[in-house]
Order: C-alpha cells, then structure tokens, then sequence
C-alpha cells in the first residue's frame, strides 16, 4: 500500500512537471556553415539561444521525428547562411519536438540586418506516412488544399556581418541599446523560421486587402511584401504598447520583444501556443503541496 502511494505521487509530480515545462519546442542552432565566424564569439550564441529558448518554450505542438533510414530518405535543403548558396543535408534525421536552424554572418548588403526562413527538402521512401512527416510532422492540418498548420523541420539564418550590432551581456535592461539589437533581430528571423510572413498557413490568411485574417489576429495591415505587418504595427508585450517584433524594421536603440500579436499570428498558423510560463515560485509551491499530497496518502 505504501508503495502503491508513493508511485502514485510520483506520477503526479511528473504530470505536474510535464504540463508547465516539458512540451516544449527545442530549437537547435546549427553553426556548422557558420565559415565567416560572426559567431565566434560566445555571448553571440547565448543571445541566439536565448531568443530561440524564449520562442520554443511557448509552442507545445508535437512535432514528430524525421528519420532517414532503411528506404526512406529526408534530405534537408536551406541557403547556405554564410554565402546564401543552395546546402543540402543528405539523409538527415530531426529529433521529434526539435527544429534545427542552420546560422551564421554574411555581408548581406544595405541596411538588411538578417535573412531568415523555413528550409525546403526533398525525400524518397515507399511510405505514404514518411512523406506526410517529412511534409507536417503530425500537424495535419499542413497537408489541407488551404494549409491552416505548419510543421517545419527548421531552417537558416544568416545576420549581416557588416551591421552596426549591440549584444546586450544583460537582457533584463534595455536602456543601454546601442546599434542595431541582436536579440531583436534574432527573435524576428526565427519568427520567420516558424512560418511568420513564409509558411502556406500564413499565406491561407491574408485577404485580398492585403490582410492577415484570423481568429486570434482578428485583421491586421500587412507590408507590401506580405511576409511582415505592416510598419508601425502596435501591440503589448505584458501590458505595455511596443511595435510588433514581426513589423519590417526596427528602430536602432531600441529593443522588440516579441509581442501579443506576434504570438497570436504564431496560433494562427498552426502552433500550439501556451501561456507565459509560470514563475519559478509557484512552480515550487505547487511541488510542495503535491508532496504534502503524498504524505496524506502514504499515511492512509
Ligand atoms: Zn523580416
């Protein structure tokens, strides 16, 4: 009986834990193509990281694995981020719930601070399930005539090398902004990674006006390329006013934090997207009174 309790506990803390944290999507940063070194330097990479961390932990989708093997074969295809040729990798394989987002530097001319999106593929296999994952990975709603979910394996990035960038060793300030702020960018380009202004979900959305139309949007202007809302768009990040994170340019000096409206295009194009996550304080509280949970029916 006591055993029986304990268990019993046991799998509650771990259902506990599962529904605050651990659906979460991983954003893996690939450097491997990163030739000119614009990420030699560490805090670059944590900043990277950090921006992909932010977005990940707030989509809950299940993304299913890609596996190349036997007769099926997935062959990942993205703009080399540091010289913008086509890259393939051949019979790759994606973990599930994971993405993989190929970066690095390029002198990409003018005041573009970043290029960033979705990879394309190819595949063989004799499986009709092995291309529908290679296609959505489980989001079904990827494969509709009007796609309305995405389901991306990842993708690139490459950041201008010749910017004028701030990396900020202390996100929790952005008082000191001077340049061009990487994390803001950093955060905007991934958002074209999850299908922001470049996914078939997004294109199902916009109306003949020129609109992003959608449930949780309701409809907002979008810029003459379609890929972005337009310049100046307004929403809140906790409360407060700021320029969507996903609007075509950023103010130097400046930070964007990815906003209301920018999560809510998230939703709209298929992500499960999940409320800001609760503090680590009550996460403990709640662990302590599951405990306490466990001693009453240890005891009975
Ligand atoms: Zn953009």
């Amino acid at each position: 009986m006591i055993r029986t309790g304990l268990s019993a506990a046991l799998g509650g803390a771990i259902l506990l834990s599962s529904s605050f944290s651990a659906s979460a999507i991983q954003i893996v940063l690939d450097y491997s193509y990163d030739t000119s070194g614009f990420f030699s330097d560490q805090l670059r990479k944590d900043l990277l990281q950090t921006a992909a961390s932010t977005l990940g932990s707030r989509l809950s989708d299940n993304l299913l694995a890609i596996e190349s093997a036997g007769s099926n074969t997935f062959n990942a295809e993205f703009n080399d981020p540091a010289t913008g040729a086509s890259e393939t990798q051949s019979a790759y394989s994606v973990a599930g719930d994971t993405m993989v987002v190929f970066v690095g530097g390029r002198d990409l001319g003018g005041t573009t601070l970043g290029l960033g999106g979705p990879g394309g593929y190819s595949a063989s296999g004799t499986s009709q399930t092995f291309f529908d994952t290679v296609a959505a990975r489980g989001q079904s709603g990827a494969l509709d005539a009007n796609p309305s979910d995405f389901g991306p394996w990842g993708g690139a990035i490459s950041f201008n090398s010749t910017s004028n960038w701030y990396f900020d060793t202390d996100l929790t300030t952005s008082a000191d902004i001077q340049g061009n702020d990487f994390y803001s960018v950093a955060l905007h380009e991934l958002g074209h990674v999850l299908g922001l202004g470049t996914a078939a979900s997004w294109d199902s959305l916009i109306d003949a006006n020129g609109n992003l139309v959608g449930t949780n949007v309701g409809s907002v202007a979008l810029d003459a390329s379609l890929g972005h809302f337009a310049d100046g768009t307004s929403s809140t990040v906790n409360g407060v006013a700021q320029e969507a994170a996903m609007s075509p340019s950023i103010t130097t000096g400046t930070r964007k934090e990815f906003t209301d409206l920018d999560f809510a295009a998230l939703s709209d194009i298929g992500w499960q997207v999940t409320p800001v996550p609760v503090p680590a304080a009550v996460w403990l509280f709640a662990s302590g009174l599951l405990g306490l949970i466990g001693v009453a029916r240890r005891r009975a």
